[in-house]
């Protein structure tokens, strides 16, 4: 027999410090828990978050090193038994970096820097402003300003006249995956890209900037990676199989890799360009050579106790820099609830299921040591997996929010409703998420950016993230997004991490309880007949439906059918290719997918959008394949048990 549940009873006003409860478990009986007699018991992920932002973690380098055996001493004394998972993957690392702009046709740059970096140095100091897995060599010519730098922009230069063959492309950050920029850069013939935030966008002209406040410096940019991560994420040496020791790789040059040199920078360098773009000239030469670098996953597992249900959550632990917002809060949350699943599993609790915490590597380069993970357990994962949690910068404020696969709704509205809210005391977490009833809940699908993306679109598996935001500011992938940013601005008290380690402990504990039962199979198919309707209400660029309102309707009932009578099955598990849905073999998810001039957010049904673009009969197969599917899984449904 489990024991009470604390996690399950609402905490009164009383016992507002609700992650004390928590760690003090069915308190009366049992001896106190190690961290009673420590000053900084008060919030226990402050002291966490402090000791991993300390120093950079960028994956690959040496010093990265500190935070892996951090972590692994963490969950080892937390009862958890841990393994330090390697891959060797390549990784793009910069070396030399140099940027200047001139007046055209003058002697003297009138902005000038030079940066070097050595990641296998002790103390390397924090990277340069720098696009992972940008092309290497140099560059000098005109820049061109091309807006947020999509297909809509560059449309739109052509036709007003405007040539950026040959020139530097300068765009802001936003409204898709950074890369997508680079490779759109490349499409219409550019020679660069440099990438920048407007001041207004995320600035001075928002508010003082650091270390005064929240806001970016005009010297500081965001870092991130360029990597052709909608294609396939992960070590693009090989796609599709783990990067263990001595395993077979697709030999460089082979894979997709960025053609063009790219820079982020920083609003005055933008600023400097912007006001004189007729005349000047940026000049680009960087040094970042792709090479092969050992990451390490730490894992921790509880192990089940009579179930082979199997539960995943995981935080990335690399950043760009110190990563204190991203994603050390969101480690420092699941630490900690790894530190209260610990405490319990001591004192006797039986989760039935094995429980897995995972911190990754190299997801800034691009959901690296995710991907690995996911390539190397794919089966294991596909036999038992419950759900994959997943914690990605997720605490900057102390409003509660939530996203997932569909069916998940369920599990995360029964762990909520016994949760205090943060953001307005006397609700629950779920009263906060659905506006006290007034707002019915739905996930948007899950497209990519973080390392939930293995899970749901290789593997087919559930996924839900819960996380506490609502301040703001410019630090993402900053120099100065560190433990004093979090502390001062972000969440002082760190009341919404220690209320996001409470959430996720429960969760966990649920979806171990539960096991495969916590996948609400019924709601999944409601949703899904919901995105084919909309599906089906979508205009393509000839104003008619791309999918015609009939042919969603067919597909929308195919799901109701299945909603009626759920099946004993996962999706999208259930409806996965084998072959990858077209031109992208990594993804086999045909329900939806990462967009691919979007990067971020997702796309319903790519196979049905790919097969509308070859005709009528080409969309009439892809559908009737679909719904072959869902009539087999209709056939196999068990009866109500
Ligand atoms: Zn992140």
């Amino acid at each position: 027999m489990p024991l009470p549940c604390p996690m399950t009873a609402r905490p009164t006003l009383a016992r507002a410090a609700t992650w004390f409860a928590l760690a003090t478990l069915a308190a009366a009986q049992q001896p106190a828990p190690e961290t009673a007699a420590d000053p900084s018991a008060s919030a226990p992920t402050r002291e966490l978050l402090r000791t991993l932002a300390a120093r950079p973690r960028v994956a690959g380098t040496r010093e990265s090193l500190h935070a892996v055996e951090f972590v692994a001493r963490e969950l080892e004394r937390a009862g958890w038994r841990v393994e330090r998972e390697r891959f060797d993957v390549v990784l793009s690392l910069p070396r030399r970096i140099a940027f200047a702009i001139h007046a055209a046709g003058a002697g003297e740059p009138l902005v000038q820097r030079v940066e070097t970096w050595d990641p296998d140095a002790e103390r390397p100091g924090d990277i340069p402003k720098f696009a992972g897995w940008t092309a290497s060599g140099k560059v000098r010519a005109r820049a061109v300003d091309v807006g947020r730098g999509l297909r809509a922009d560059y449309e739109r230069l052509a036709a007003s006249g405007v040539d950026v063959r040959g020139k530097i492309a300068l765009a802001t950050f936003g409204g898709a995956y950074r890369g997508i920029k680079v490779d759109m850069a490349a499409e219409h013939g550019c020679a660069g890209v440099l990438l920048y935030s407007p001041s207004d966008e995320d600035g001075a002209d928002r508010g003082p900037v650091w270390p005064a406040g929240p806001w970016k410096p005009g010297h500081d940019a965001q870092r991130g990676s360029i990597s052709p991560m909608g294609r396939a994420p992960g070590d693009p040496s090989t796609p599709g199989w783990p990067s263990t020791a001595g395993c077979a790789r697709v030999p460089a040059g082979e894979y997709a890799m960025p053609k063009l040199l790219c820079l982020p920078i920083g609003w005055d360098d933008a600023h400097a360009i912007l006001e004189r773009i007729a005349d000047v000239e940026v000049e680009l030469e960087i040094d970042a050579p792709p090479a092969l670098r050992p990451i390490y996953n730490v894992v921790g597992t509880l192990a089940a106790r009579g179930s082979a249900a199997l539960v995943v959550a995981g935080s990335h632990r690399d950043s760009w820099v110190r990563g204190a917002h991203d994603s050390g809060g969101g480690c420092a949350a699941l630490l900690r609830a790894a530190q209260i699943l610990g405490a319990r599993a001591k004192q006797g609790w039986d989760q039935h299921g094995e429980l897995r915490v995972c911190f990754w590597d190299a997801e800034e380069q691009g959901l690296v040591g995710s991907t690995e993970h996911v390539e190397a357990h794919r089966a294991d994962y596909a036999a038992r997996l419950v759900a994959y949690v997943n914690s990605d910068a997720n605490v900057s404020g102390t409003r509660f929010g939530a996203s997932g696969t569909p069916g998940m709704m369920r599990v995360l509205r029964e762990t909520c409703a016994s949760i205090d809210s943060v953001a307005t005391p006397g609700r629950s977490l779920w009263d906060e998420y659905t506006q006290g009833g007034t707002k019915s809940p739905a996930f948007s699908l899950p497209g990519s950016g973080s390392d939930f993306a293995a899970f749901v679109h290789h593997a087919g598996l559930p996924m839900l993230e819960l996380g506490f935001g609502g301040g703001s500011g410019g630090q993402y992938h900053t120099t100065f997004d560190d433990f004093e940013l979090v502390d001062r601005f972000l969440d002082p008290g760190f009341a919404a991490h220690e209320k996001c380690a409470e959430a996720t402990a429960a969760l966990l504990a649920r979806l171990a309880e539960q096991g495969r039962a916590a996948f609400d199979a019924g709601e999944a198919c409601k949703e899904l007949a919901r995105h084919a309707r909309l599906a089906g209400l979508e205009k393509s660029d000839g104003g008619a439906s791309w999918l015609g309102e009939a042919r969603a309707e067919r597909l929308a009932a195919a799901f109701d059918a299945l909603a009626a009578a759920p099946p004993d099955a996962l999706l999208p598990a259930a409806f996965l290719r084998d072959a990858g849905i077209p031109g992208r073999a990594w993804f086999k998810n045909p329900l939806w997918a990462p967009g691919l001039e979007t990067g971020y957010s997702s796309e319903t049904f790519p196979t049905l959008r790919r097969a509308a673009r070859d005709g009528e009969a080409a969309l009439e197969r892809e559908l009737a394949a679909l719904l072959d599917t869902a009539t087999a899984l209709q056939r196999s449904t068990a009866p109500p048990r």
